[in-house]
């Protein structure tokens, strides 16, 4: 019989699928990296289970411990799927942008959610950085894994999605591209290409445009778990060759255009990295081989991204390409 013995033991092993009509007019073969193929659903349960499983190693997470993190859904999805298994309490605290759908999953899985406002800086009290650092102070037994600064997060990356690609594509990639937000994934990712390919692999940040990584201080965007407005330890840059920023409305357009005519339902931040592996795609040729990480699923963004009346209140949709009524069909 074939099958694991714990729904953990089947993170990682994602999928590469070529874009097809998304690529057309450019000449490089682009391959999208399916992470919402983890069983959490996103990138993040492999940040999870190496944090948490250090965290066992050197003793700062004990049996019966509580697991605080300031988290925009995906990672705590991850760490409370881990934490299922091994029987620890989770309390995550996230902006107030972050959907309500994404909350929901958190609570679903068992673990307690505390809303922040995003639009304060992150030394101001009520920052949701401020709050989880004094939540784990008062917690007894808590243990916060700090995604940002948790070097297991890149670590994750050099160890499993970095080796993944190399062996899907024989070594045969010529760019990397990914969205920042911790910058764990392109950091550690990035770096195991980088020392396989002795330097020839190309690495490529794709960035929400306003976010620190692409020269700005962190004005507000509506694109969820990338861009940043401080610099974080994970971030590793050495690593980048460039840094491509991506509006909010590119983002959203390449998102819809995934599912439409891809049939791939992901994120927001996916699309942003499609959109950048798009500008990079028409500076190559025919010989490159450009690897786009998609890090979500669609699913929690339906009442956003995937919602006309969302959309057009931003102003990212033309009235005229809104929802048909039965006048309309009939
Ligand atoms: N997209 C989404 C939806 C995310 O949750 C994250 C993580 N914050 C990222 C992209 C960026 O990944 P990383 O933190 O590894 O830079």
């Amino acid at each position: 019989m074939d099958y694991a013995e714990h729904v953990i033991d089947l993170v990682g092993n994602t999928p590469l699928v070529k874009l097809n009509a998304l690529a057309e007019g450019v000449e490089p073969l682009i391959l999208a990296k399916v992470e919402y193929m983890n069983p959490g659903g996103s990138v993040k349960d492999r940040i999870a289970l190496r944090m948490v499983e250090a965290a066992e190693a050197s003793g700062e997470l004990r049996p019966g411990g509580t697991i605080v993190e300031p988290t925009s859904g995906n990672t705590g999805v991850g760490l409370a799927m881990v934490a299922q298994r091994k029987g620890y309490r989770c309390v995550f605290v996230c902006p107030d942008k972050v959907s309500e759908d994404k909350r929901n999953v958190l609570k679903a899985y068992g673990a307690e959610v505390v809303v922040c406002p995003t639009a304060v800086p992150p030394e101001h009290p009520e920052s949701y950085y401020s709050v989880s650092d004094r939540l784990a102070r008062e917690i007894e037994g808590a243990w916060k894994p700090n995604q940002y600064a948790n070097p297991n997060n890149p670590e994750s990356h050099y160890h499993s999605t970095g080796p993944e690609i190399w062996r899907q594509t024989e070594g045969k990639l010529t760019h990397f591209v990914a969205g920042v937000g911790t910058g764990g994934t392109i950091s550690g990712t990035g770096r195991y290409l980088k020392e396989a390919s002795e330097g020839r692999v190309k690495v490529i940040g794709a960035d929400p445009e306003g976010s620190v990584y692409s020269g700005g201080t962190g004005r507000p965007y509506l694109v969820e778990g990338v861009g940043e407005d401080f610099w974080p330890d994970t971030y590793d840059r050495t690593i980048a060759d460039e840094i491509i920023p991506v509006t909010d409305a590119e983002s959203f357009e390449i998102t819809r255009r995934l599912a439409r005519e891809e049939g791939l339902l992901v994120g927001g931040s996916c699309g942003m990295a499609v959109a950048a592996a798009l500008k990079l795609a028409k500076r190559c040729g025919p010989d490159d081989v450009i690897v786009v990480l998609l890090p979500d699923g669609g699913r929690g963004y339906l009442g956003k991204i995937f919602n006309d009346k969302w959309m057009s209140s931003y102003g990212f949709l033309s009235p005229d390409s809104q929802d048909a009524t039965v006048g309309d069909v009939l």
